[in-house]
């Protein structure tokens, strides 16, 4: 099986200002154990990216962004292009639950996001998650392998592999109330499988799928087992710099 590096992202939503995420940065810079072999991001608003970047420049947590315009460029006004931020962020979140459901994206959107983040030499955090009422009506695999397909139609092999799928089911989203391990590994392992139905085996093995959904630093250690999840991502949790620091720590190898 071929490695994948291990990652935890935290995203930070529209929860800090500047100086607040400023303080927040520099307690995690001292609170991150030393030796982590996983990736740690963390997601500030788009107006702290740059602050950001400069706070974490020499430390071994990197910047990523929560959202990106689906245009390179032109009259959208208020949206934030692929262009401003390449050179500050590794990876870009694309069709989080909230986008999806608050912004009313639809996957056509998601899919033209992916391929604009991974054709400018960033990493798409493609989110795909059930809502209550479909997971209650027995649809969940069929929305999330619906929702991935359609989110990576514009993506060749090569580019799958270069992106990452992150599992949120929007029930578990800001709830406290965590999907099972057992039940994210299933629908980890679905997520490789229609992979490899899309684009073959060694693709398949290669792309990293993380799990996100009110996870903690005791239920990041459930995880650290899962043969078919290699990163999380956190919401909430991330706002605590220990809590934060232990999530990696217990998910870490
Ligand atoms: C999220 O919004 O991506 C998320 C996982 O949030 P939380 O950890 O707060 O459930």
């Amino acid at each position: 099986m071929k490695y994948r590096k291990k990652i935890v992202i935290g995203n930070w939503k529209m929860n800090l200002t500047v100086p607040e995420s400023t303080i927040l940065i520099q307690k995690l810079k001292k609170e991150m154990p030393a030796n982590i072999k996983s990736e740690v991001v963390v997601c500030p608003t788009f107006v702290d990216i740059y602050s950001a970047s400069e706070e974490l420049k020499n430390s071994q947590i990197l910047v990523g962004a929560q959202n990106v315009a689906e245009e390179e460029k032109g009259a959208y006004t208020g949206e934030v292009s692929v262009l401003s931020l390449k050179g500050f962020v590794d990876y870009i979140i694309v069709g989080h639950s909230e986008r999806r459901n608050i912004f009313g994206e639809s996957d056509k959107i998601v899919a033209k996001k992916a391929e604009i983040v991974v054709r400018h030499d960033m990493k798409p955090v493609i989110c795909v998650g059930e809502t209550l009422h479909e997971r209650e009506d027995k649809l969940s695999k069929v929305v999330v392998l619906s929702q991935l397909e359609a989110s990576c139609k514009h993506l060749t092999g090569e580019e799958i592999t270069e992106s990452l799928v992150a599992y949120e089911p929007v029930w578990a989203i800001g709830t406290g109330q965590v999907c099972s391990e057992a039940e994210a590994e299933k629908m980890a392992g679905h997520i490789r499988g229609l992979v490899k139905s899309l684009y073959g085996e060694k693709v398949s093995e290669s792309v990293r799928i993380l799990y996100g959904g009110s996870v903690t630093g005791s239920s990041a250690k459930s995880f650290k087992k899962s043969k078919n999840i290699d990163g999380l991502l956190v919401g909430g949790a991330s706002l605590h710099h220990q809590e934060f620091a232990a999530i990696v720590k217990n998910f870490d190898k």
